[in-house]
């Protein structure tokens, strides 16, 4: 080091290609530039995060600054204004009327282990590359599993959200079924699961129609006769189960499937159960609401988003198995360009990304800032306040209201034809946001309903009740 130090200073400036000419930050001392722009990019987000309120849930649209870059790079200012610009034109989730969807204000501590991620910059395609983090991730997708139920030894993987987390599911289980190459396969699925599996179907290579969606009864669950019906019909057609997959929490009603009988029915049949908790499964992590997601324990796999709810910055989502070696007796390929994993098989084999960045990160300490006692207090707030709508939309006349196991609900006028829906929800919808209170606008069976996520911790009595004196009103002045 010190005999580094004497050489002589090369007197001509650096070539544009020495990292002194170039803005990465120093390896030798505290960069001062680096510290600047993370105080000053923190600072801003503060300030956005801490004017949400005075700022309307769903923005206007504003200017989108220049994309291409200069021919000389820019210096902090300039970056942070344009940085500014987009900000200004954000969805802003920490708006208390920010309802429509299940993207809830960020938690702080991961929002700081989530810049800290980007510093670290490792990567949990393998272990060389990310050796704390991926012991960490291990530990924690383990410690998870077990706390939502799953036996001893189970585990898990995350992945690039929900989507991604029930195509793993998929493929995982179609080949612990032994039904690789089989094009007769089906998943069996309530006609309210998520559209995700369409999309997994699409990429397994099995046609649309390999999805059997099964009806629902009013609340929006899966009906297990209607399953025991299908699961007998498929044995006697020898057509094959690749696996059933049950809904806790479905996108527009939150409903949860029955999961102990649908656990008990695929137990007989030797048939997979996935469970989709994305919006779910969380409820599982506290004993005074775990009853909510009964059965949950009994899957074999499970898909968790700690992005709905909790407010882990996104995206975070898992893939928990009760037997989660099968990830890597699925994916591995081998790594041959890589040193063999310390422990357990590499990220990169357990899944089908390849490089990820650690999630987990994020997860692992916004999980330990809350706390057992803060992760109960946002389900008791969630369920508190779906609670009070329901409470105030109740007693309306001609409104069907749906939902109620978990913080979703979704209400729609009785009597009006889908035209009449579809144009109450549009102007029902404008007068919300004109009271800064967003909420989102789905089809359901046919028509469109008004939807609210009751997730956000920000949101007060008050809110509530203008909103259902907005929806009390549009239904006296229906078309
Ligand atoms: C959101 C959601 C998904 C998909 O998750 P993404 O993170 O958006 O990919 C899957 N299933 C259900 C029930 C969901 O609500």
């Amino acid at each position: 080091m010190g005999s580094l130090q004497r050489l002589p200073l090369a007197l001509a400036p650096p070539a544009p290609w020495a990292s002194d000419a170039l803005p990465f930050a120093s390896p030798d001392q505290l960069d001062p530039d680096l510290q600047e722009l993370l105080d000053s990019a923190s600072r801003m987000l503060c300030q956005w995060l801490g004017s949400a309120a005075s700022r309307a849930p769903l923005p206007a649209l504003g200017l989108t600054p220049a994309v291409a870059p200069s021919v000389q790079g820019l210096g902090g200012d300039v970056l942070l204004a344009e940085l500014q610009q987009v900000m200004e034109g954000a969805y802003n989730p920490n708006h208390p009327g920010a309802l429509a969807h299940l993207d809830p204000p960020p938690l702080p501590a991961s929002i700081a282990a989530e810049m800290v991620c980007a510093g670290l910059n490792n990567n949990l395609l393998a272990e060389e590359l990310s050796p704390s983090l991926t012991r960490l991730e291990r530990s924690l997708c383990a410690w998870l599993a077990e706390a939502i139920g799953l036996p001893a030894g189970s585990g898990g993987v995350p992945a690039s959200g929900g989507t991604l987390s029930n195509l793993t599911a998929l493929v995982v289980a179609r080949q612990h079924q032994g039904l690789q190459g089989r094009s007769d396969a089906v998943v069996l699925a309530s006609s309210d699961a998520h559209v995700s599996l369409d999309k997994a179907l699409m990429v397994m290579g099995l046609p649309a129609t390999a999805l059997r969606r099964l009806p629902v009864d009013p609340a929006g669950r899966l009906q297990s006769d209607a399953l025991a019906d299908e699961l007998d019909r498929c044995r006697l057609q020898g057509v094959p189960v690749l696996a059933v997959v049950a809904t806790a929490g479905t996108t527009v009603c939150g409903a949860v499937d029955p999961l102990a009988s649908i656990a008990g029915l695929c137990r007989s049949h030797g048939a997979w159960l996935h469970v989709d908790g994305a919006i779910g499964a969380v409820y599982a992590l506290d004993p005074g609401h775990a009853q909510r997601v009964q059965g949950l324990g009994l899957a074999d796999s499970v898909t968790v988003n700690p992005q709905k709810l909790l407010g882990i910055t996104k995206t975070s989502s898992l893939l928990l198995l009760a037997q989660p070696q099968l990830l890597a007796e699925v994916f591995a390929t081998g790594l041959p360009y890589m040193e063999a994993s310390w422990g357990g098989s590499h990220g990169g084999e357990c899944g089908l990304q390849g490089t990820r960045p650690a999630e987990a990160l994020k997860l692992w300490l916004g999980l330990r800032q809350l706390g057992q006692e803060g992760i109960r207090a946002v389900l008791d707030g969630a369920i508190e306040r779906t609670a009070t709508v329901m409470d105030l939309l109740r007693p309306l006349q001609g409104l069907a209201l749906r939902g109620g196991d978990l913080h979703l609900l979704a209400m729609t006028p009785l009597g009006l034809s889908a035209g009449q829906a579809d144009h109450w929800s549009q102007a029902t919808r404008q007068q919300l946001l004109a009271a800064q209170l967003m909420l989102s606008r789905p089809l359901y069976q046919g028509r469109h309903h008004l939807k609210a996520v009751l997730g956000n911790p920000h949101t007060r009595p008050a809110q509530l009740e203008q909103l259902a004196a907005i929806v009390a009103s549009s239904l006296t002045a229906k078309p």
